[in-house]
């Protein structure tokens, strides 16, 4: 008898594991703690989401000094000292930052850095200093930009032209920064992907980021 019973509950309890089985339990993920409550110390790495908070480097880095561009027809020297070039210029306004860095991703402090393009029609002013300027990196390597977003002109993708270089004696890097998701861009042998700024829309226009590595060593 009590061996009967003994079967009876064996068979119970494997008839009761297979419905289990055959119906799992389904989960509200809803009701789940967000990720970022259950780790608050972990951080976003990456760059160029166009945050407005850049001091937290180092960001998006590659290690390697970037490619160079060729500093093309129109550069002109003895630029005046101004981190807002667009006065006085209308067009769809572009908020760029970013870095200076090192190839350890260090920031570059006090780095130079010229800025020089085209309005919205294509053109630059050749006679004066409009859409021109240079400035400093701060304390955190870090540099702001205010313009626009550069027109195309014959023969070329929008780019908006820079140098930089991490002291007075130091040797320049000549870059064009460009700006993803134009058709031209595909064919414009200067055309660098490694030069794309990072744009996303923001209240006052277009927000870029980018990050200037350099060779500090040359
Ligand atoms: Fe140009």
């Amino acid at each position: 008898m009590k061996i009967t019973l003994l079967i009876l509950f064996l068979i119970a309890v494997i008839a009761g594991g297979l419905y289990v089985n055959k119906n799992p339990v389904k989960m509200d993920l809803s009701t789940l703690m967000p990720f970022s409550q259950i780790t608050p110390t972990v951080k976003k790495k990456s760059v160029g989401t166009g945050e407005k908070n850049l001091t937290n480097p180092p960001q998006a880095c590659s290690g390697t000094q970037l490619p160079a561009a060729t500093e093309g027809p129109y550069y002109k020297s003895g630029t005046p000292l101004r981190k807002k070039i667009d006065d006085g210029i209308s067009g769809n306004k572009l908020t760029l930052q970013g870095y200076v860095l090192d190839t350890n991703c260090r920031p570059v402090a006090n780095a130079w850095l010229d800025f020089w393009q085209a309005d919205g029609t294509g053109k630059y002013d050749n006679t004066g200093f409009k859409l021109r300027g240079h400035q400093f990196t701060d304390a955190e390597g870090k540099y702001a930009l205010e313009t626009i977003i550069p027109g195309e002109y014959p023969g070329r993708t929008p780019h908006v032209h820079a140098k930089v270089k991490a002291r007075e004696n130091s040797p320049e890097l000549t870059v064009q920064l460009f700006i993803p998701g134009v058709e031209k861009n595909q064919n414009d042998g200067i055309f660098n992907k490694e030069l794309l700024m990072n744009i996303t829309e923001s209240q006052n226009g277009k927000a870029g980021t980018f990050n200037f590595i350099i060779n500090t060593n040359l």
